[in-house]
């Protein structure tokens, strides 16, 4: 049976402006990292996707290189359109990137407006899209002039490519100098993702603040420092968790006793507020103005549903906050 958007979909949902733009992301956005790899079962990336989007999900984050293999998640995301959503295209976000290795040779990585124009192509034929939403550079390439990064930025808005740009893994300073080089362009540049959670705070020294002075928004992944802020691994590593896989990005080393401490203390603290770890994770990156939107993970569907609750409360008080610091052991 063909499927059908849950009507309420939208009553489930937060949305946000993306800095000074007229977009606006769901609070909670879904990323396509893992799980939706071509090694992946592709039913229960479907489902992931289908659940998402009947609870206001509207946004998803892909890139060039997400897989495995390379490529595969943005096929996957392009059958899923083409079977279940091609008729809520209007009413999709999607988004994907070039920065990293992709494919061989001195064409296939960096930031080249060689690279990042033949990268969106391929991408656009691999979801089956004349467009996507927003096109991000990756990460910043010191090898290129940040003027050529950003003008193949802005020569993809002006094909009809990309309808906003942004880019990921750019520090502050990086930032106010897109910024400045984009705006002069006249380019939709309206975004910054960068990685953000109660355990890595990078982006708390000057990055947020320039965000907000340049009028962008924030979309911040590893929101859940990739699963760590759940009370999935209190008690055991489970078999079907990203530590237990072959993940080069997460394993057992990440889980030294000093963390755990810190997970149980935090979880304690998300009970006492009537939420869960990750929800309350969660809550704590979008307390800021500036960051629009938190790109989860998840391998299940349960995940999605308990992370989107997240939006019924996002209220610190100063205590909490304070104490979310002492956890982590910083001045309070
Ligand atoms: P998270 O920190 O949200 O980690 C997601 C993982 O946590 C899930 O796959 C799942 O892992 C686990 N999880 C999620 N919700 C729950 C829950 N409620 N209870 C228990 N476990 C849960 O983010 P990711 O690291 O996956 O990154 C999110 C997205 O950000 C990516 O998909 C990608 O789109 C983007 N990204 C961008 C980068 C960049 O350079 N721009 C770099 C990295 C990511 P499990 O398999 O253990 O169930």
């Amino acid at each position: 049976m063909a499927y059908l958007a849950d009507d309420n979909r939208y009553e489930k949902m937060s949305y946000n402006y993306c800095g000074t733009s007229g977009l606006q992301l769901p609070a909670i956005s879904l990323g396509m990292w893992h799980n939706f790899g071509g090694i992946d079962n592709f039913e229960t990336s479907r489902a992931l996707v289908r659940r998402a989007f009947d609870l206001g999900i509207t946004h998803f984050d892909l890139a060039n290189n997400y897989g495995p293999p390379p490529g595969s998640a943005e096929e996957t995301l392009g059958r899923i359109l083409k079977k279940d959503l091609a008729s809520y295209r209007d009413q999709l976000v999607i988004s994907t990137k070039a920065g990293y290795g992709m494919w061989s040779g001195p064409y296939g990585d960096g930031g080249s407006k060689k690279y990042l124009t033949a990268s969106l192509d391929q991408s656009l034929e691999r979801l089956g899209l004349d467009y996507v939403d927003i096109f991000y550079h990756h990460r910043p390439d010191p090898n290129t002039p940040l003027e050529e990064s950003m003008k193949a930025l802005d020569m993809v808005v002006k094909q009809g490519k990309a309808l906003y740009v942004g880019i990921s893994n750019y520090n502050a300073q990086q930032t106010k100098r897109a910024a400045e080089i984009l705006r002069d362009l006249g380019t939709a540049f309206i975004i910054n993702q960068v990685s953000y959670s109660i355990f890595d705070r990078w982006t708390e020294d000057k990055l947020i603040d320039t965000l907000a002075a340049e009028g962008l928004g924030g979309i911040i992944f590893s929101p859940l420092a990739q699963g760590l802020l759940t009370d999935k691994y209190i008690d055991e590593i489970p078999e079907d968790s990203r530590v237990a896989s072959s993940s080069q990005f997460l394993n057992e080393t990440d889980i030294t006793t000093e963390k755990l401490t810190k997970i149980k203390e935090l979880h304690h603290l998300a009970q006492n507020r009537g939420q869960s770890l990750a929800q309350m994770a969660l809550a704590w990156v979008l307390r800021h103005d500036s960051i629009a939107s938190v790109l989860v993970g998840a391998s299940k569907v349960s995940q999605i549903e308990e992370n989107i609750k997240t939006v019924d409360q996002l209220a610190f008080t100063a205590d909490e906050l304070a104490q979310i610091d002492k956890i982590c052991n910083l001045d309070v």
